[in-house]
């Protein structure tokens, strides 16, 4: 927790903080100093006439220190202290609670950012097995709420609240990596899999990603970070320009179009089609395997026959299939798919050389899936509005439906 400025907004679990939260307050106008490049963070310094190695020394205690604050820097002169408080905020997650889940394998965060905004970030750990080092995953946001606004995921009926900015997505993996240090853990993988489209704020989410696989700044491998998208082609194949070495993976959750035009509204602007040529364009140009990511909803779009037409869409691609019992979510009438159907449906992909794996959910019991704590601080919509919510997705689901075996 960084207590920047003077006026500490409300704690998270005050009614003030959730007021602030519908209508956010008024900006710090200091960019977080984790999204400046080195080039800019150089000119600054220069500008200052602070000598070279100084650049080295902020940005040792931006990517490996523990300090969340300009005053903690301490070896920094006091004078250079100020003027960098001054323009920029040393870190821009004001405050953080953390729930744990998974006997302490998962830990959830809610993060309250300068005007009151919440976002979430999540923390799995996998310890080492056989053959299989120790993994940590950090999962992290790139908007608070979603536009796309998906009927299975708590971000997406949240609606959007706003682009954060790059220092506010790199915050969230500076939090976990303090989080970890004094144990010895690592951030071993990164996915942008939170709240949000991470390409609808493209170029926020480019430059996040790239100070994050940066050697001189936070340093991750490119292919053990995850971009994770519902289907902006555009924004696919202006990252594929971009020739990354990071891992994409495309929600697809229903192969054909009538149903994924429920599941991801985004489809009726960008067809299914289209998002996977896109994406295998970007596994070709990348040579980068592309993760197919599936939510299985009992009856909705777990039937043989959405397993055939997934089969033949992406069949001889180069792909991998993440098959995923929907957590259960507020406010749908739906359920996740029962093991079996999961398995049938696995089954079915890989009869045809489409590898599948079928993931458990992490941390379903603090809501681990997509915006599920920020819905909770939301409040509960009215029982009208959820009734009405509700028949609404029966209706729609009903009509792009194809039953079992049908
Ligand atoms: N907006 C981007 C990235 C964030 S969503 C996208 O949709 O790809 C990250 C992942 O969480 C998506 O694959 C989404 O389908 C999944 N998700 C959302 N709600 C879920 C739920 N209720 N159960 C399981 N997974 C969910
Ligand atoms: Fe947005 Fe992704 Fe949730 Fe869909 S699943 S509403 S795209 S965050």
């Amino acid at each position: 927790m960084s207590g920047a400025r003077s006026s500490r907004p409300p704690s998270l679990a005050s009614p003030e903080a959730l007021l602030a939260r519908a209508a956010p307050g008024p900006r710090d106008p200091r960019p977080g100093i984790s999204g400046l490049t080195p080039v800019s963070l150089g000119a600054w310094l220069r500008d200052r006439a602070a000598p070279a190695y100084r650049a080295r020394q902020l940005s040792d205690y931006a990517w490996t220190g523990s300090a969340t604050s300009f005053a903690a820097m301490r070896t920094l002169p006091a004078g250079l202290r100020l003027e960098l408080e001054a323009h920029f905020r040393a870190d821009t997650l004001v405050e953080t609670d953390v729930r744990l889940a998974d006997g302490g394998l998962t830990e959830k965060a809610l993060h309250m950012l300068d005007d009151g905004t919440l976002v979430e970030s999540v923390l799995m750990r996998y310890p080492a097995r056989v053959g299989r080092r120790e993994r940590n995953t950090v999962c992290i946001s790139s908007q608070a709420g979603c536009a796309v606004g998906c009927p299975f995921c708590a971000t997406g009926e949240l609606g959007f609240g706003r682009d954060l900015e790059t220092a506010e997505i790199v915050d969230q993996v500076r939090y976990w990596q303090r989080h970890m240090a004094p144990t010895g853990g690592h951030v071993t993988n990164i996915v942008f899999m939170g709240m949000g489209e991470p390409l609808l704020n493209m170029e926020r989410v480019v430059a996040a990603a790239a100070a994050l696989t940066d050697p001189a700044r936070f340093g991750l491998g490119a292919r053990h970070l995850t971009i994770s998208t519902s289907g902006v082609v555009p924004g696919i194949t202006a990252l594929t320009a971009l020739r990354p070495r990071y891992t994409l993976a495309i929600s697809l959750h229903a192969a054909r179009a009538a149903l994924r035009d429920v599941l991801v509204p985004l489809n009726r602007r960008y067809p299914v089609g289209d998002v996977v040529e896109a994406a295998s364009a970007y596994g070709e140009v990348t040579g980068r395997r592309v993760s197919y990511e599936v939510v299985m909803i009992a009856g909705i779009n777990d039937t043989d026959q959405d397993a055939a037409e997934m089969a033949r869409l992406l069949r001889g691609r180069l792909a991998h299939v993440n098959l995923m019992p929907m957590n259960p979510v507020a406010h749908t009438p739906w359920q996740p798919s029962p093991p079996q159907r999961v398995a049938a449906f696995a089954a079915a992909l890989e009869a045809v050389g489409i590898a599948t794996t079928i993931r458990r959910s992490r941390g379903t019991e603090i809501g681990a899936a997509c915006g599920q704590l920020a819905a909770e601080q939301a409040g509960a919509p009215s029982p009208a509005a959820v009734a009405d919510r509700r028949e609404r997705l029966e209706r729609a689901s009903a009509a792009a439906v194809i039953g079992s075996g049908a």
